[in-house]
């Protein structure tokens, strides 16, 4: 089973207990409580939670209607191979940022941040929130940023049945299509938590699944601006600095992320320094045109930067040949190309 835990090791040996066992006996939804330790802050879960007690979530899922179903991304985005990728792509010292659970308060100060200082970057937006703030959505899309599918209402996705897993990916792309006009082609499940019928269902729908290398912990601040936070986000992202290709975790909060807007330029200094180049999950570069690369056919799946990173124990990954990330790039025959497969 392909999990992705922070959690202390025993609530990762119960959790993945009673997902096993659920997954034999009893294939409908099962609400086993989503992660708290680290990696993404907690949300109301499937088994009816109050969604106040959530920081993820913008407002009531019973209160935002679904979209009307539109085609599904399945035709539209390319196809993708299966598994799960965290190394960022592009040649040489790449760096991938991304933001998770917006769009909210704090979504346009990060956007702004970012094209001052010529930085794409990657929003993995929760259908819910795009609801609420339809119009970042937009100006996201517009000012060029990757939009990528982190669900519906933010579920832990290992916990649900394939229809109930399904319906989260599907109800976020009907959502995003209907706000920007493109699907989605890259998916990020929360708390990083999937199992093999996640994988299956975003390929089916031409998603690629990203977790991450580096995890700043950013959601533990909470909304404050404290330097103590500031600090402590841009020091765990300076731990990327070991890798060649790393993909950071940040998120937008729906109340705010002040400390990660603190700590975004010190990040962006910390990386551009080095010589890294910033890419979407895509491997577009902010200002440039997509690029075409020949991916050698012998190519073998590089080693990940070390071995705390997310890993997937599951089936072999299979890679596409040549797996353009979007709708739009599909259609304009250009794409990323540069392949990093995960163990
Ligand atoms: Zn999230």
């Amino acid at each position: 089973m392909n999990r992705r835990r922070h959690d202390p090791c025993l609530r990762v040996l119960i959790a993945g207990l009673l997902v096993g066992a659920f997954s034999i006996t009893a294939p409908a939804a099962q609400a086993v409580p989503p992660p708290s330790g680290g990696g993404e802050p907690s949300a109301a879960s499937s088994s009816g939670a109050s969604w106040r007690s959530s920081p993820v979530l913008a407002a009531d899922p019973a209160t935002v209607p679904v979209p009307d179903a539109v085609p599904t991304a399945e035709g539209v985005c390319p196809s993708v191979g299966y598994g799960v990728r965290y190394v960022a792509p592009g040649e040489g010292k790449t760096v991938a940022l991304t933001f998770d659970d917006g769009p909210g308060r704090s979504t346009e100060a990060i956007m702004d941040i970012l094209e001052d200082a010529e930085v794409t970057a990657t929003f993995f937006n929760v259908g819910v929130n795009e609801a609420v703030r339809p119009e970042i959505v937009r100006a996201q899309a517009s000012r060029g940023f990757l939009l990528g599918n982190h669900t519906w209402t933010h579920p832990d996705m290992a916990t649900l049945s394939e229809t109930a897993q399904a319906r989260e990916m599907d109800d976020a792309i009907a959502g995003q299509t209907s706000l920007v006009g493109a699907p989605p082609c890259d998916f990020r499940p929360p708390y990083g938590s999937y199992d093999e019928t996640t994988l299956s269902l975003a390929q089916a729908r031409g998603m690629n699944v990203w977790n991450w290398s580096v995890d700043t912990e950013d959601w533990k601040a909470r909304g404050s601006d404290d330097p103590f936070w500031v600090d402590r986000i841009v020091d765990l992202a300076k731990a990327g600095g070991s890798q060649t290709n790393p993909v950071v975790l940040m998120h937008n909060m729906p109340a705010g992320s002040p400390a990660t807007v603190a700590a975004l330029p010190a990040i962006i200094d910390f990386y551009r320094d080095r010589g890294y180049t910033f890419v979407d999950l895509a491997g577009r570069v902010a200002g440039q045109p997509d690029v075409e690369e020949p991916v050698p056919p012998d190519a073998e799946e590089p080693v990940p930067p070390d071995a705390d990173e997310p890993r997937s124990d599951g089936p072999p990954h299979r890679w596409p040949t040549w797996p353009p990330h979007t709708a739009a790039t599909a259609a304009a025959g250009q794409g990323d190309t540069t392949l990093h497969g995960v163990p």
